[in-house]
Parts: C-alpha cells; sequence; structure tokens
C-alpha cells in the first residue's frame, strides 16, 4: 500500500505513530496485530484507556446488541435508559458500598475536561481562584488542566501565562513535608501575599509524572490542610482509577473524603470516551443547568461498555487478580534492578501500573525501541521520558504477561548493551 500520502499528511504531534513505526490492523485483548500480520503485546493498554483489554468480547456482545435494537448512540444531556442503567449500576457497584453520596457529572469525552470542570466548581464553590498542584503533576492539555500540569516541556505550547496555581513538591513519603509546613504558615501570614486556595488538585499516583505514589499519611496530611484553610481536595484518579492499582480508586481504603474526582480513561471500558466527575453534592449544588456543557456528553456506547466494565468489580476475584498480576509486574522489575545493581535504578507503583525509573531518558526510549522491535509495547513517561512504565490491560492472559516480561528484560539487555 502507498503510505506516501498518509506520512506526510497526518500530522506528528503526539509523536506516538513515531515511537511505533508501524500500522496497526487489529487487536484482542493484550496483543495488537499490524497490517503485516505482526503481534505486539501491549504493555500501554491505550495510555490507561484500554482496562479491559482490546476488544472486550463482554463488551462486543453488548455493544452489538445494543446497536442491532437502534440504542441511541449520542443523546447531549437527555435521558436515556443506557445513561439511566450506567448511573444506576455506578452508584450500586461503587459509590453505595463505600457510603459515598457524590452526584455524578458527566463530562464531554476526555479526562482535560473533568479537570477543567473539577477547578471551575471548585472556584465557584469557594469564591477563590488559587489551586495548588503538584510537581510532576499531570492533569491534561486545555489551559486550565494544563495550568496545573507541571511539565514546561507542556506549558511553553499554552501561548499565553499559565496562572492562578501554587505549585507545592509532591512528597511521596509520609511525614515531615517542609513545603506543605512552610505553606500552612504562609498562608496564615497576611504578609505573605499568598491567596487562600480554592482545592488541592492532587493524582493520588502520579501516572504520566513518572508514576510516583504518594503515602497514604502525606495524602491525610494534605487533606487535613485543605479542610484546614477551607479548601477542597479534588482526587484526579483518571490514569490510576478504574481497577488500575487493585482497587477501583487508587485511594481506596485509605480512609480519604475527597470533595471531587475526576475519571475518564477506562471508565467507557472498550475505549469509548466518556469523562466523569464525582461532586459531593453540597458542592455540586453550585453549580446551575448549563453552566457547563459540552457536546459529547451522552455517549450511548460508552455507557453500554461502562456497565460492563463495572460487572468486573462485582467479581472479587477480578481484584485479587489485578493484584496477583500487579506483583508480578513488581517482582520482575525488581530483579532487573537486582540484576544491574550499579545503576541506581528504582521501582516503583501500586497493582498493575508499574514502572522502573532508569533516570536516564536517551536510555528509556533505546529500550523503548528495542522493546518494539521484540514485539512489546511500552510508554515511557517521567521527567524528560527516563521512566518505563508498565500498564497493560488488567485483563491480560498471564501467559502474555510473562512472554512480555521476557521480552521487556531482553529490550533492556540489548539497550544497556
Ligand atoms: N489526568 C491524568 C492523571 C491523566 O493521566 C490524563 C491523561 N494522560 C489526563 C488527566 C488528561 O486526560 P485526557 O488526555 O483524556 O484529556
Amino acid at each position: 500500500m502507498d503510505t506516501t500520502v498518509f506520512e506526510a499528511h497526518e500530522s506528528e504531534i503526539r509523536g506516538y505513530c513515531r515511537n511505533y513505526p508501524t500500522v496497526f490492523a487489529s487487536a484482542s485483548n493484550a496483543r495488537q496485530v499490524d497490517e503485516d500480520g505482526r503481534s505486539f503485546i501491549d504493555f500501554f493498554a491505550g495510555a490507561g484507556v484500554l482496562n479491559f483489554g482490546h476488544n472486550n468480547p463482554r463488551m462486543k456482545e453488548a455493544l452489538i446488541d445494543f446497536i442491532q435494537a437502534d440504542g441511541i448512540t449520542h443523546s447531549l444531556d437527555t435521558y436515556t435508559t443506557t445513561k439511566r442503567d450506567f448511573v444506576s449500576r455506578f452508584h450500586e457497584v461503587v459509590l453505595a458500598p463505600r457510603g459515598m453520596d457524590h452526584r455524578m457529572q458527566f463530562m464531554g469525552p476526555t479526562g482535560s475536561n473533568a479537570v477543567e470542570a473539577a477547578m471551575k466548581l471548585a472556584r465557584k464553590a469557594t469564591g477563590r481562584r488559587q489551586i495548588v498542584a503538584f510537581s510532576h503533576g499531570f492533569h491534561g492539555m486545555t489551559l486550565g488542566s494544563l495550568a496545573a500540569t507541571a511539565n514546561d516541556a507542556f506549558r511553553q505550547w499554552s501561548g499565553v501565562p499559565l496562572e492562578n496555581i501554587h505549585r507545592l513538591p509532591f512528597e511521596t513519603a509520609p511525614g515531615g513535608d517542609t513545603a506543605l509546613a512552610e505553606y500552612r504558615e504562609a498562608l496564615a501570614d497576611p504578609s505573605s501575599g499568598l491567596l487562600a486556595p480554592a482545592a488541592f488538585l492532587i493524582e493520588p499516583i502520579q501516572a504520566e509524572g513518572g508514576v510516583n505514589v504518594a503515602s497514604k499519611e502525606w495524602l491525610h496530611e494534605v487533606q487535613d490542610l485543605a479542610r484546614e484553610v477551607g479548601a477542597l481536595v479534588i482526587f484526579d484518579d483518571i490514569q490510576a482509577g478504574i481497577g488500575r492499582t487493585g482497587s477501583y480508586f487508587s485511594f481506596d481504603g485509605m480512609g480519604l473524603d475527597p470533595d471531587i474526582i475526576t475519571l475518564a480513561k477506562g471508565l467507557g471500558g472498550f475505549g469509548t470516551p466518556i469523562a466523569m466527575n464525582l461532586n459531593k453534592p453540597e458542592i455540586d449544588d453550585h453549580w446551575s443547568p448549563g453552566a457547563h456543557t459540552g457536546t459529547f456528553r451522552g455517549p450511548g456506547l460508552s455507557f453500554v461498555a461502562g456497565v460492563v466494565a463495572l460487572d468486573y468489580f462485582t467479581d472479587d476475584s477480578f481484584l485479587d487478580d489485578v493484584r496477583a498480576k500487579g506483583e508480578r509486574l513488581r517482582e520482575r522489575l525488581v530483579k532487573i534492578v537486582e540484576a544491574n545493581p550499579d545503576r541506581g535504578w528504582e521501582v516503583r507503583g501500586r497493582g498493575m501500573i508499574q514502572a522502573l525509573d532508569t533516570g536516564d531518558g536517551a536510555f528509556a526510549k533505546r529500550v523503548q525501541k528495542e522493546a518494539f522491535d521484540a514485539g512489546l509495547l511500552i510508554g515511557p513517561c517521567g521527567s524528560g521520558g527516563r521512566v518505563i512504565k508498565l500498564i497493560p490491560p488488567l485483563t491480560i492472559p498471564e501467559g502474555d504477561l510473562t512472554e512480555g516480561l521476557d521480552l521487556l528484560e531482553q529490550a533492556i539487555d540489548a539497550a544497556t548493551r
């Protein structure tokens, strides 16, 4: 096939096409096949979208039935049976068991939409404009969410000053966070000129920023400070949520109580886009109808597949399996670090988001290339792309997990030589 038109006219802005120099044609669970019939194991899962695998058969069946019954694929904000099913199933599976009374607010398709709305709502609800965001955080590419994003390589594209953000260091260790303590003191001191914050916006596990895992204690310190100064807590669980860490939310079981939670990526299950915020009712009340709209907020296909995704969480063995596979990922990375003791590499993660910090972006890029050549898809993240992040579909079969890890180990060996 003549690929010249494709190559000349497809913008390379995201760069993924150059990282994976082939044309993919089909996919099933944790495997993608290119147009020449080469099979790749997918440890990237659409940047954390395909938690339930490519072409999940249960979702496929539900989607085919839905289409055959002339279901409504696009409904804006109007009620549909599929939206109602999704809302009640989400309540039943996620909110009710946790005693959460948050309201569900559907967004346009992307995580950036969800973060943007969360920041707007926090500002409206508190009448304040400053948002505290953290070093290495990634929250999206629209102007508000980009302002909260830390990486200057992304921020420099804004074309305008990105303001009303107070940046604090993301401290992963518990206790003794001096920056937080200094910030508390400065806020109490009128001569500091600091504005009281509307919200603290945090990824409990930073994904794009290099897989940095906040401790429960530190998250409590942040939440306590937020409460103390009358600010809201927004947890961005767009990449680490929806089962990725071995629990539905990445912060489950920690006794935390966020005011707003942003979800997207894996929520629609099938790669069918939908984003949603969970807002505490007293905060949600600050919206009025029409205050935050968007066209793609009634995606029937996403609701249908999303209900099937929720069904996975009614079976305890699913999350047990995620944790067990996460342990396998971690053990192998630890083994790789132990085999290379002088390199200062570090393993970080929880559940099925695990990473190897190589400290060297050029090296991580070589590993990515070697892995691709061997038939494994991985995506680097973190400062300068130095962290190799592993986020396979949660449904990856054992055999593919082992084979993928073997290929990764070989790729690292080859890149080290
Ligand atoms: N927040 C987090 C934690 C993310 O990982 C991402 C996407 N990588 C976003 C927000 C933005 O989502 P989207 O790309 O769908 O706008």
